[in-house]
């Protein structure tokens, strides 16, 4: 291998390196806000479970029966409307997009 070839070869390799250590350094920087995405999710996801617990627990305490039931849907259909599932595939998550979602109709509507 001729000196020159070698230099070039040289250059070469050192230009696809510092292209992938940039790509490394864009994924790291994806990689981040997706794991804090995801923090962010789950604490709002236990808000909200927390929060449905004590209004089905508010309105137990509240009602019997029939009434109690059609309580806790309503808290429920106030979730869906707030534009988050309530069924158990998708609980706690958004509606992308106000999606509707027919497991969550089928909770909150259904002969359960
Ligand atoms: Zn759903």
């Amino acid at each position: 291998m001729e000196k020159k070839d070698l230099y070039d070869g040289f250059l070469q390799l050192e230009h696809e390196t510092s292209a992938i250590l940039a790509q490394l350094a864009a994924l790291k920087t994806d990689m981040a806000t997706v794991l804090e995405k995801n923090a962010e999710l789950e604490i709002e996801n236990r808000h909200l479970r927390e929060h449905l617990e004590e209004l089905q627990k508010s309105s137990d305490h509240k009602s019997t029966g029939a009434v109690e039931l059609s309580k806790s849907k309503l808290n429920l259909e106030n979730l869906y409307e707030e534009g988050f599932h309530v069924c158990p595939y998708m609980y706690g998550q958004r509606r992308v997009n106000d999606e509707p979602c027919a497991f969550c109709v089928d909770i909150i509507y259904g002969e359960h």
